[in-house]
């Protein structure tokens, strides 16, 4: 029923531009269009101006969304610019933690798109705020970190002292010698990490085990587009490898980027964002971007430009539906 109803909604859609000369056809199709989303619950944003004209704010995913690796998503650049002139608020909140805040205001600009201080997000800095609510950028208590130099980077913009990260990439854990820890870490953190190896595990396992100290992952994901082709381990690898090390009964890490609603939060906050119903996610993950966005009374936009596959969409298989799905943010440009 479900396959039935999505094809009957595509087929209006697009029989739309054949008949859109008239008003009275084009609100008929549209209006067929919604019953038919409310049926499918996910449709093809055929008309980005109906998208345009009901939000005032988009949150974009930046991996598989703005970029895949270092190259482009074609037409990105164009949409985002499209979206300034219409005055819309634009946030980017990335899950990928390598990069800092002030990395990926580099990335923008190595890319030639538009980006400013304040609209960047990452999980990095998530992991930053986070702390710094629970007091350590004023305790003295460090954080061990498991991660690259996004999250120590951000540590240090927030005043919070920090040991591990890229620092112990090349240690080497021996049984012969036990490994002698910091006592005043309180918390871990663990995002993505290329220089992960046994002696950051064990040194994480001594830290929740022996010290109590916090476990804050900076997100969970699988994989990531981490480059132009195929798909790469995510932080949530890394994730689970140190959460492997805890006693079953033991409580999950504190998710700081997607799906959490930490960052959201944030940008409620400080944008003075009163109707999440005016906001859009726009992502290429279902269990993180578009749950996220879900999960906080927004609407959502699912890029099928990076790890979705229609097939992974239209799955029964599938609980998360988004709001809209496109190919790619480029097609937010109206082309009437
Ligand atoms: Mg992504």
């Amino acid at each position: 029923v479900y396959t039935y109803f999505l094809k009957i909604s595509n087929i209006i859609t697009h029989s739309s531009y054949i008949i859109q000369s008239s008003n009275k056809m084009r609100n008929l199709a549209r209006f067929a269009l919604s019953i038919c989303r409310k049926l499918t619950t996910t449709a093809k944003l055929s008309w980005p101006k109906e998208l345009l004209n009901s939000a005032e704010t988009f949150v974009f995913d930046c991996d598989g969304v703005i970029w895949k690796g270092n190259s482009l998503i074609t037409g990105a650049d164009t949409a985002l610019t499209y979206l300034r002139k219409q005055h819309k608020n634009i946030y980017f909140v990335t899950n990928n933690s390598t990069k800092s805040r002030g990395g990926y205001l580099s990335k923008f600009a190595s890319l030639n798109v538009e980006a400013h201080p304040h609209e960047i997000l990452s999980s990095s800095y998530a992991a930053a705020l986070y702390l710094k609510g629970l007091g350590f950028n004023k305790n003295h208590r460090k954080v061990y970190v498991i991660g690259e130099s996004g999250i120590c980077e951000e540590l240090a913009c927030n005043g919070i002292a920090f040991i591990g990260g890229p620092a112990d990439s090349d240690k080497v854990a021996s049984f012969d010698h036990d490994i002698v820890i910091d006592r005043e870490v309180g918390a871990v953190v663990v995002g993505l990490d290329r220089g992960i190896n046994y002696y950051k595990i064990q040194y994480a396992q001594r830290c929740l085990n022996e010290l109590g100290a916090h476990f804050v992952a900076t997100n969970r994901d699988s994989v990531g587009h981490f480059s132009g082709e195929g798909l790469w381990a995510g932080g949530g690898s890394m994730v689970a490898a140190v959460a492997g090390c805890l006693e079953a009964s033991a409580p999950p890490p504190t998710v700081v980027g997607k799906p959490s609603p930490f960052l959201l939060e944030h940008i409620m906050r400080v944008s003075g964002i009163g109707d999440p119903g005016r906001v859009v996610m726009v992502g290429d993950r279902l269990d993180t971007d578009i749950l996220f966005g879900k999960n906080n009374g927004l609407q959502t936009l699912l890029t099928l430009s990076g790890v979705t596959t229609m097939q992974q969409l239209t799955s029964p298989s599938n609980h998360i539906h988004p709001t809209y799905y496109i190919d790619s943010i480029a097609d937010l440009v109206p082309k009437e």
